[in-house]
C-alpha cells in the first residue's frame, strides 16, 4: 500500500536488531487517518468474507484494530497479556514469545468474547517471526471459532512469520512488506500486485 510505504520511508527509523520504530504514526502517537485508509484497504481485500469479529493483541494492535472494527461494523476483542495465567474456566489461554521484549507472555481471552459462532479477522501492527499470530490462532482454535483472514500493517518479509502463516493456507494481507532494511535508513519493499 503506497501511502503506508511512503510513510515508513519518511518517518520510520531502523534500529539495531532488525527493529523498525514507527512511534510517530503507529506505536505511540497514532495517525488515525492512516489507520482509516488501511481499514478501507482490508475491507476491499477481505470483501465477501463473513467477518463478525476483529481480534488483536495488547497493546500495539489495539489502535489499528479499533479503526478496522468500526469500518467493518463489528466488535473488536484484544487478547490480554496476563501476569500469570489463573487456571480458571473463564478464559482461553496461551503463551507468546515477544520479539521486541525477548520474553514470554501469558495471554488470555475471555470465553464470553470468542465463541464457535465467531468468524474472526486478526489484525496486528507487525509480523516478524509469527509468534504473536501463532498465539492468536491458538486462541481462536481453542474457542472453536473460524479465522477468515489476517491483516498486518508491516510484515518484515526477511523473517519467517509470513511464510509460516501462508503455509497454513490462511489469507494473509500485509499492507507493506519489507524485504530488507538497514540502519542507514535504506528500506526495500516487496512489490505486491
Ligand atoms: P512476531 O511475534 O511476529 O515475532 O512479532 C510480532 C510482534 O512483535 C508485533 O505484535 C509487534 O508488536 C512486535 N514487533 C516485531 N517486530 C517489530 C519491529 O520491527 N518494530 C516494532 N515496533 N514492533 C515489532
Amino acid at each position: 500500500m503506497k501511502v503506508l510505504e511512503d510513510r515508513i520511508r519518511k518517518d520510520g527509523i531502523v534500529r539495531e536488531g532488525n527493529v523498525l520504530k514507527v512511534d510517530s504514526f503507529i506505536n505511540h502517537q497514532m495517525d488515525t487517518d492512516l489507520f482509516e485508509e488501511m481499514a478501507l484497504e482490508w475491507k476491499r481485500l477481505f470483501a465477501g468474507k463473513p467477518i463478525n469479529k476483529i481480534l488483536t493483541i495488547e497493546a500495539s494492535g489495539i489502535g489499528i484494530a479499533a479503526v478496522v472494527a468500526r469500518e467493518f461494523g463489528v466488535p473488536v476483542v484484544f487478547a490480554k497479556k496476563a501476569k500469570s495465567i489463573n487456571l480458571d474456566d473463564n478464559n482461553f489461554t496461551t503463551q507468546i514469545q515477544s520479539f521486541t521484549h525477548n520474553r514470554v507472555y501469558d495471554v488470555i481471552v475471555s470465553k464470553k468474547f470468542l465463541t464457535p459462532a465467531d468468524h474472526v479477522l486478526i489484525i496486528d501492527d507487525f509480523l516478524a517471526n509469527g509468534c504473536a499470530l501463532m498465539g492468536l490462532l491458538e486462541l481462536v482454535e481453542e474457542a472453536g471459532a473460524t479465522v477468515e483472514g489476517i491483516g498486518i500493517a508491516i510484515e518484515k518479509g526477511f523473517q519467517q512469520g509470513g511464510a509460516l502463516i501462508r503455509q497454513r493456507g490462511i489469507q494473509l494481507e500485509s499492507l507493506a512488506i519489507i524485504d530488507a532494511m538497514s540502519e542507514d535508513g535504506q528500506i526495500t519493499f516487496r512489490h505486491q500486485d
